[in-house]
């Protein structure tokens, strides 16, 4: 129906999460009437992101290069350690201002029905920095739900006869939601009533 680069955009653009046919469509007639200058500078930030974008070596957080500004940050607390599942989480627990730790990024959670084991997380990764010696408390900070839950757990036992103190957020947040779209204030709550695991 349409000429063949158009129609390869369109089929570009619906196989991003969210994004159905029909809003497929319209971006792409957007993209199709804007200037060459605003279109090209939105596959210049794709290409630009996919060169310079990366894992941070140490937690798995995203980065410009070898480090996460985290990572990178001296003045962030070596001795506690936030455990989440995705990048994105970080950002929700920098919102909260509650915590000065560093993190690690396990990039996802235990999952045995879509075949997600502790071998397709960070967990050998997370392990190995604890045997490191400098933290002494680490917080996990998986999402509430069922998934999370029971990533927490695993890593809860994995962790202990570590002798560092495990912590859990509280409950508080909504269950089965994902920590990403928690507000501010319930996280920040959630951090700062966390207890401790015993495994
Ligand atoms: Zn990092």
């Amino acid at each position: 129906m349409y000429a063949a680069p158009l129609r390869s955009l369109v089929d570009e653009l619906g196989r991003l999460p969210g994004i159905g046919p029909k809003s497929a469509q319209r971006i792409a007639f957007h993209l199709l009437r804007v200037s060459s200058e605003d279109a090209l500078r939105l596959a210049d930030a794709i290409v630009t992101m996919k060169e310079r974008v990366g894992s941070c070596t140490v937690c798995f957080n995203v980065a410009e290069g070898e480090l996460c500004e985290f990572c990178a940050d001296p003045r962030r607390d070596t001795a506690v350690l936030c455990v989440v599942e995705d990048p994105r989480d970080i950002v929700a627990v920098e919102k909260t201002q509650e915590f000065r730790g560093r993190y690690h990024v396990l990039q996802g959670s235990l999952n045995p029905i879509e075949g997600v084991g502790p071998d397709q997380l960070r967990v050998s990764e997370l392990l190995a920095r604890l045997e490191g010696g400098s933290v002494c408390e680490v917080i996990l900070c998986t999402n509430p739900n069922l998934e999370g839950e029971a990533t927490a757990m695993y890593l809860a036992r994995a962790i202990k006869p570590m002798g560092l103190k495990v912590t859990r957020i509280a409950s508080g947040l909504p269950v089965g939601g994902d920590l990403e779209y928690a507000d501010e204030l319930t996280l920040g709550r959630a951090l700062e009533g966390r207890r401790e695991l015993d495994a």
